[in-house]
């Protein structure tokens, strides 16, 4: 072999060498699906912005690393909270509650966040929370920080989708440098991811509150759902609330849109009637961790829990309106779960916000699975999902039609029955 050959080889053996070191050092943030919730905690911190979250042939969103920018620090792999961390916080104290200074009208269940964060804003305070905003023709459910209580309206209301986070966590902990008050919420793994982000550091000017979660559909299949409504509204959609509580406190939403004619029209959807709805409550379409959610349990990663008080009629009729309490039924009835020592100096500082009444973990689980085991996995979400990739969300509509048949006339007929009237026929026939 002459020198010139005997170079090349080694060139080239270098070469195959360095190649083989990157391919060795190639982080992976998670090997299973069921080991990614989307937190986005590994995007955030990534100091060479390498990662991007990526959708799945469901439209639901994984981080992926760009290699040529990486430089395999590792940061994002010890961050991950969802694969590292266990919460140990324990419930405190458990409330029914209800909101004194806001339109419980406006918000979800009692109106509890929206009463926390008003009171939070008066005092100066920034408060993160999920908006749904117009996007390129698309509804996108995105965490922002709000400093004005004209804003507040934004965050009301539930929203059965994932949210993106974007780099809010990385705002925030600015912010919280800066000396700022900051309140976040969002599910439990969005509050955990934030926790990470922030090293688990206890900040004194940060409140972390995390909704009681069933799990969440990708904003790509709500998209979806919200186009083959707008073929069937012939309009464009411009809002959409997933419990919307003019008929009542129940599981009905209302989309807002502009018709043919340029007109705003709304309509409420039963969830009955709703595909996607069915489809949520019946847990079919959740990310696949959701199935699996370690934060389905009672240590919580918030300073406070809020969700609906499902059962609040058999736990505790003596605190409703029609028993003499203060609680109405019709509207609306929170539960809110301390589980910090700086929940309680909160909720203390701001306790002309809020009606409540002293409840117990237990009673508060009873209806409310997803405190204590997270949502068992559908028989049918895998064909449901395989439906959609393949065919697009027209199909699952179909199916679903289909699949309620004559079901669908009572149904049309019971959902066209005011919540308030049906309460009272039930209390009748009882
Ligand atoms: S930090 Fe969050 S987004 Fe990143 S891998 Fe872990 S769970 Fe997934
Ligand atoms: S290893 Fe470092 S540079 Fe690479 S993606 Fe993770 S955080 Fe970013
Ligand atoms: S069920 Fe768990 S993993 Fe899924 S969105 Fe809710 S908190 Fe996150």
């Amino acid at each position: 072999m002459n020198s010139i050959m005997e170079d090349m080889l080694c060139y080239w053996s270098i070469l195959t060498l360095i190649q083989w070191r990157k391919e060795m050092e190639k982080i992976e943030l998670f090997s299973e699906k069921a080991d990614c919730c989307a937190c986005g905690a590994c995007m955030n911190i990534c100091p060479k912005h390498a990662i991007s979250m990526v959708e799945d042939e469901y439209g639901f969103k994984y981080p992926s690393i760009n290699e040529e920018l990486c430089i395999r620090c590792g940061v994002c792999k010890s961050v991950c909270g969802y694969q590292n961390k266990k919460e140990t916080n324990e419930p405190l104290h458990t409330y029914v509650a209800c909101t004194q200074t806001t339109n419980i009208v406006e918000s979800a269940s009692g109106g509890v966040f929206a009463a926390l964060a008003k009171a939070f804003l008066e005092k100066g305070g920034i408060v993160y929370g999920v908006a749904l905003e117009q996007i390129d023709g698309e509804l996108v459910p995105l965490h922002i920080g709000i400093e004005r209580k004209e804003d507040l309206h934004k965050l009301l209301g539930s929203k059965y989708v994932q949210s993106n986070v974007g780099t809010v966590y990385a705002k925030i902990k600015m912010q919280l440098h800066e000396g700022r008050r900051v309140m976040f919420s969002g599910s439990p793994c969005q509050v955990a991811g934030l926790k990470a982000y922030l090293g688990n550091k206890e900040y004194d000017n940060l409140i972390l509150i995390d909704i009681i979660c069933h799990g969440v559909p990708s904003i790509q299949f709500f998209n979806s759902y919200l186009h083959e409504l707008e073929k069937k509204l012939k309009g464009r959609v411009v809002d959409f609330k997933f419990r919307d509580k003019s008929k009542g406190w129940g599981l009905v939403s209302r989309v807002d849109y502009i018709n043919a004619s340029n007109k705003p029209k709304s309509r409420s959807i039963n969830a009955r009637e709703s595909s996607y709805y069915h489809l949520f409550l019946a847990g079919d379409i959740y990310r696949e961790n959701c199935y699996s959610c370690k934060y389905a349990s009672k240590n919580r990663p918030g300073d406070i829990t809020l969700g609906d008080y499902w059962g609040i009629e058999k736990e505790h009729p003596e605190y409703l309106t029609a028993n003499g309490g203060v609680f109405d039924e019709r509207k609306g009835v929170s539960c809110m779960i301390l589980s910090t020592e700086k929940a309680k100096a909160f909720v203390e500082e701001v306790r002309d916000s809020v009606q409540l009444q002293e409840s117990t973990f237990e009673k508060a689980a009873r209806k409310n699975g997803q405190l204590v085991h997270p949502t068992p996995c559908s028989e049918r979400r895998e064909k449901v999902l395989e439906m959609y990739a393949d065919l697009g969300y027209k199909a699952i509509d179909k199916w679903f039609i289909k699949k309620l048949g004559i079901k669908m006339i009572p149904i049309y007929i019971i959902d066209r029955i005011p919540v308030s009237l049906k309460k009272g026929i039930r209390r009748i026939l009882k």
